[in-house]
């Protein structure tokens, strides 16, 4: 399978011009209103940017050890941070997903794993539907990056489009990494399913036209952009939320795991170019402490939001209070 529908879905893709993709993202924007997206009364869930409402919606909970995401050399170090509160390696690790809406669209950055990570995750549809939002009103879909528990969501339990009248937008490079049968053919499992699984997630939105690849900085909307942050993946983004003076960045996995706020430079076994991920992490961190912005992180407690610290030559997770989770409706 990887070796006929994969490349027919890259040449789909990356035949598309940015051109091409700019325009029809435009004229997407110019046609499809969801019908239910009034401006977020006062009272609304969830953390208010401005005039834009972000639901923070809770995919599941993985019980992970940490030190099986780490490389052998690495566990003792590991093993010293993590040994600071006493509770050892094997935490409980939300996956996050957020609803935007924003100037008359509902936006989705990631989706949650959908069925590929088992039956603790996959619950992005439920908490949508408690938010009092219907899949098909779904304007457009921002993946940071094409891991399983980001993209699965994509697909309903039916193997059907979840959002089937959403256009997917995804870093060009994320595309060309993992829809390419030679990148796949140099790795091992697990992740050389995650190369099937992306393309399946993809193909059925790229038959319709509804995937949009773009290169670098992007702005989609006035208030909604992307900046790479590569190294955990090739085309691994960051997207920022912008209005009335208040910005949240959302950061995928930039930081992955808690104890990278302890020793950033600590690289896992899925970072395709670690060295770059560290470097991203640091001045990522470095910039985020100095200028007191709120992040949405995809696999920090949930809702995920909070501020970055420094903390003896670290740094350290300062949670947002006060969100309310989709439920609260
Ligand atoms: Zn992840």
């Amino acid at each position: 399978m990887r070796s006929t529908i994969l490349p027919a879905v890259l040449a789909l893709l990356l035949a598309m011009s940015a051109g091409e993709a700019a325009a029809q993202t435009a004229t997407s924007a110019a046609t499809r209103r969801p019908p239910s997206s009034q401006p977020p009364p006062a009272d609304a869930v969830g953390y208010r940017v401005g005039q834009a409402q972000v639901i923070p919606l809770l995919d599941g909970i993985l019980h992970n050890d940490f030190a099986t995401i780490v490389t052998k050399a690495n566990r003792p170090r590991l093993q010293r941070v993590m040994a600071r509160d006493g509770q050892g390696t094997v935490r409980d690790v939300s996956t996050n997903a957020y609803l935007i809406r924003l100037e008359g669209r509902l936006l989705l950055v990631d989706t949650g794993a959908g069925t590929l990570f088992g039956p603790s995750l996959g619950k992005v549809g439920p908490s949508l539907d408690a938010a009092g939002v219907q899949l098909a009103e779904i304007s457009d879909v921002f993946i940071t990056h094409l891991h399983p528990d980001h993209f699965g969501g994509l697909l309903g339990r039916d193997g059907a489009p979840a959002f089937p009248n959403a256009t997917v937008h995804l870093a060009r490079a994320e595309a060309a990494y993992w829809l390419s049968p030679v990148k796949a053919a140099r790795v091992a499992e697990p992740q050389r399913d995650w190369f099937d699984q992306a393309q399946r997630a993809l193909k059925p939105y790229a038959d319709r036209g509804r995937v949009k690849l773009f290169d670098g900085p992007t702005v989609f909307f006035p208030s909604f952009r992307a900046r790479p942050a590569p190294g955990h993946t090739p085309g691994h983004t960051v997207y920022m939320l912008t209005s009335d003076g208040q910005t949240l960045a959302f950061w995928g996995d930039l930081v992955n795991a808690g104890f990278q706020f302890d020793d950033p430079e600590l690289p896992l076994v899925y970072d395709t170019n670690a060295p770059r991920a560290a470097a991203e992490r640091r001045h990522s961190l470095a910039g985020a402490a100095r200028q007191g912005e709120v992040i949405a992180l995809a696999h920090e407690t949930f809702p995920g939001l909070g501020r970055i610290a420094r903390a003896a030559g670290a740094y350290r997770w300062v949670p947002v209070h006060g969100v309310t989770d989709a439920s609260a409706k």
